[in-house]
Formats: C-alpha cells, sequence, structure tokens
C-alpha cells in the first residue's frame, strides 16, 4: 500500500486510484484481448435470478485517517478523512470464457488437514458438472501429486463426490513441499488442465499466485482460482475462512476435558493447546466460548512466565483462591522461552517448540519447588481437531465458496482467490491477501472481551 499524505490535497482520489488498481482482480483478457466471450447459461440452468455484474462491489472497509484506531467503523464526522474499500463480488457472471467441453478442471488440496476440505471439493465438481464440464480431476496429495509419477489423477464426478462431506479430511489427501512451479505447470501442459482450483494456506496460495504468473507468462488460457482454507483464520481482509467456526467449536471439547481433569484433582492445573502458529484466533475465541479457561496465551500479546507478574504466580494465585486452573495456549504463543532449533519442513515453515510441553514442566517444576502439591495435566487435541468434518456454519460457507472458484474461474479471472467479506462473497487477488497474516489486535475489543472473561492480567 502506497504511504498517505494527508497533506496532499489528493490524497483521497490516489488512495483510493491505488487501492483499485491493487484489488482489480486479473482476467484472462488481460494476457489475451481477443478471448472470446460466451454467454453463460448457468442461471437459466439453475432458475438462478441474476448474474453478478463485473462492477458490482463488496464493502471492505471505511475508514477515518483522522482516528485510525477506529478503522472498521463508518466515520459521520462530515469532516473526517474517510475513505471507503470496495472489492470485486463474487458469483456467476453473464459472459464466460471457457467452452465447457474445452474443460480440463484439476482440483488440489495442500498444507494441513482442515474441516470442511470436502465439502469445497464436493460442491466445485457439483457446480463444474452444472457448467457442463465432464472433465475434472483430483491431483492426489498436494502439489506432489503433479510430479510424482505414482500418483494417478482421480477421476471426480458428482457420484464421487456426493457423500464426502460426511467425513473430515481430504479425498485427494494433502502434503507439503513438492515440486517447484516450473514443474508444475509442466504437468498441468502435458495434461491440458486450463482450470486449476487450489485448496491451501499462505503457502499454498503463494505457488498458486506464481503457478497463474508463468502461465501467464507462457500464454497458457488457464484460470487458477485459490480458496482459502487456514483454521487458523489468519488470512487478510476475510471475515473468517472455512474450519474456523468447526475447530472452535470441537476446541471446546478438549477445554472441557481439561478442566474436569482440573476440577476433579486436588490443586488441578489443565493446559490445552490449541492451533495458531502466528495468530491466536482459535484460542482467543474458543477460550470466550467455553468461560471455562482462566488463562488465555497467543503468540501477539508477550507475557512473562517466571518473573513476579507472570503466568506461574497467577497460577499460584488460582490455586489458593479457587483450587484449579486452566490454560489455553496457541502453539506459536510463548516461543522465545523455547530453544530455537532452526528447523523447517517440507514446505520450508519453522517448526514450532512445544509450549504446552513447555509450560506443563515449567509448572510442575514450579509448584514442586515451592512445596505446593499441583496436578498437571496437558491436552494436545490438534489432530482430532482438524480431522473432524466441517459443522453446520462451516458446511454453507464451503457450499458457498467452491460455488463460487467455479463462477471465477468461468468468468475468466486467474490468480484470485474467494473468501466472506463483511458476510458478501467477493473475489480478491492473490497477493493482497497473502501479503502477511492476518493476527488479533491485542487493543481489539475482542481480545479484552477475552481477557475480561478469563480475568487475567497482563503477564509483564
Ligand atoms: P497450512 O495452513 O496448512 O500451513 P499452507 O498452504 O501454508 O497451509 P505449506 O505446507 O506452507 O502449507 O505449503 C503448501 C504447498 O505450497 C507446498 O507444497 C509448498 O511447496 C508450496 N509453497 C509454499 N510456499 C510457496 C511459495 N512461496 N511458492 C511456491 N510454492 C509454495
Ligand atoms: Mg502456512
Amino acid at each position: 500500500a502506497t504511504a498517505i499524505d494527508l497533506s496532499d490535497p489528493e490524497w483521497k482520489l490516489k488512495y483510493q486510484r491505488d487501492f483499485e488498481e491493487r484489488f482489480n482482480i486479473p482476467h484472462i483478457t488481460d494476457a489475451f484481448p481477443d478471448a472470446e466471450a460466451i454467454p453463460s447459461t448457468f442461471c437459466l440452468k439453475m432458475r438462478s435470478p441474476t448474474y453478478i455484474n463485473n462492477k458490482d462491489r463488496v464493502l471492505l472497509k471505511v475508514i477515518n485517517y483522522s482516528s485510525p484506531a477506529s478503522a472498521g467503523a463508518v466515520c459521520i464526522d462530515p469532516d473526517c478523512t474517510w475513505i471507503e474499500q470496495w472489492v470485486q463480488r463474487a458469483g456467476p457472471r453473464e459472459n464466460i470464457y471457457f467452452r465447457p467441453e474445452d474443460v480440463k478442471a484439476a482440483i488440489v488440496t495442500c498444507g494441513g488437514l482442515c474441516p470442511g476440505l470436502n465439502d469445497v471439493i464436493r460442491l466445485i465438481v457439483i457446480t463444474l458438472e452444472i457448467y457442463g464440464v465432464k472433465n475434472i480431476v483430483g491431483i492426489p496429495f498436494g502439489y506432489r501429486g503433479f510430479s510424482d509419477k505414482n500418483l494417478p489423477e482421480i477421476p471426480l464426478s458428482r457420484k464421487v463426490v456426493q457423500n464426502i462431506h460426511l467425513s473430515g479430511g481430504s479425498l485427494l489427501g494433502v502434503s507439503r513441499g513438492g515440486p517447484t512451479v516450473t514443474e508444475i505447470v509442466d504437468s498441468m501442459e502435458e495434461r491440458g488442465i486450463n482450470m486449476l482450483f487450489v485448496l491451501g494456506g499462505n503457502g499454498t496460495h503463494a505457488g498458486a499466485n506464481a503457478i497463474h504468473n508463468e502461465c501467464v507468462k507462457r500464454r497458457m488460457k488457464v484460470a487458477v482460482v485459490g480458496v482459502p482454507k487456514t483454521i487458523d483464520n489468519d488470512i487478510l481482509h476475510m471475515d473468517k475462512t472455512f474450519g474456523f467456526d468447526t475447530a472452535v467449536e470441537e476446541a471446546q471439547r478438549a477445554i472441557n476435558s481439561a478442566y474436569i481433569e482440573a476440577h476433579s484433582a486436588y490443586h488441578g492445573i489443565g493446559v490445552v493447546k490449541l492451533m495458531g502458529r502466528s495468530s491466536g484466533f482459535i484460542a482467543m475465541q474458543a477460550s470466550l466460548a467455553s468461560g471455562q479457561v482462566d488463562i488465555c496465551l497467543i503468540p501477539e500479546v508477550p507475557f512473562n512466565f517466571h518473573g513476579p507478574d507472570g503466568v506461574l504466580k497467577h497460577l499460584n494465585y488460582l490455586i489458593e483462591t479457587k483450587g484449579s486452573a486452566v490454560v489455553c495456549v496457541a502453539e506459536g504463543a510463548g516461543q522465545s522461552f523455547l530453544e530455537n532449533t532452526n528447523a523447517k519442513d517440507a514446505s520450508g515453515n519453522k517448526v514450532l517448540g512445544d509450549i504446552g510441553v513447555h509450560i506443563q514442566q515449567e509448572t510442575k517444576k514450579y509448584f514442586k519447588e515451592n512445596g505446593v502439591a499441583a496436578d498437571v495435566k496437558y491436552i494436545d487435541p490438534t489432530y482430532m481437531i482438524r480431522a473432524v468434518r466441517a459443522n453446520a456454519s462451516d458446511g454453507i460457507l464451503c457450499t458457498v465458496l467452491g460455488q463460487n472458484a467455479v463462477h471465477g474461474a468461468f468468468a475468466g479471472y486467474s490468480g484470485i482467490t474467494v473468501g466472506i467479506i463483511n458476510n458478501h462473497y467477493a473475489y480478491l487477488p492473490i497477493p493482497e491477501v497473502n501479503a502477511y497474516d492476518k493476527s488479533v489486535d491485542p487493543n481489539s475489543r475482542m481480545w479484552h472481551r477475552c481477557l475480561t472473561s478469563t480475568g487475567q492480567p497482563d503477564f509483564l
């Protein structure tokens, strides 16, 4: 984003122009000005009310620059320096840029598991079939499936995907690491894939955008459309990503178990580690929802562990006053207390130390040294949460995202991703959602509501 110079009388205009340019979604006609526009029959087939106009917009934000802290709130002061940011609305377009009979569509799921992957796959396949596409395949085990000759394509149809949403995981399998972008695009060329649907997180989206750019470079008429899959809810601009709601709900079971264990033991302390590598949304929301958490620790808010105002001191106070305590910690919190191994996973992500184990060990040690009995139990429900099927709310979100991904591809957009913004569905260029991870604002009302709920002090 361009830095704003408020003394420039033209700043508002310039900012808005810059914003519109950045959020303008790439279209096949950018590279192929002569690409034929074919009237869509989708709405007729589906007795659907209307097509979405290319000029339709969704309100992303109203920013009041006279008071940056109120970003997101509508400014009613006529003298204030507010600007609105609008993004392009998702949905079926009147004109399509692919003949359904010429389409070979591929779906790939990368990264870790997340509730709802099968729901999205299902709706992509079903919607493609409604458009008239016959050639639909799944690429097995993430990007790896593009290069591994032992992994054949998985033919997909409504029949194959009809009931896959009834279980968690991914029908296609997932993986980290794998071939280079050049190898992936070589393989797409060889296989004749001209629509690629990519389900994954920030790494996968970086890959999808690179694939899109490489296709443009090679003058391949391909639509690459992403659907953000991040259980951590750390994708920019979106209200939420699929799987997050389910994860928060499922985390309640772990927190409740930790509570029961802690409450039933003499001086019991339950520690639950939840997902959230750089963003503490799951830990915050799960703590808020459960009302059983005494201490919530997230990566965005630094905390002191051993000091006079540290976590251990507060645990001691809780044991003295309440007799038990529950700690909910996000996996990325407190990494500075752990040994840095510099280890990386196959995709190049830093391998985090286990903060849950650390808290358990240090707590045991602390109480032992102080001659106070304490019964510490640690629960890591990560893999149990990731593997569940989507709940009702995520099921609906996945359904809409899957449909809109296909509408976007047929409309000729590429290098885009789809998300829910202010309760409406929108297309965004991948680099804008991938610029950095969305995180919990420690000054936000939501984090302070969480603090009110837990009753924890600032551990500083
Ligand atoms: P998760 O939320 O589970 O971490 P993710 O999409 O971030 O999802 P990664 O394992 O980081 O998961 O990446 C998934 C795939 O994307 C891998 O196959 C990896 O090789 C590829 N990838 C990651 N970063 C890039 C990049 N910058 N350019 C191209 N491909 C990438
Ligand atoms: Mg990632």
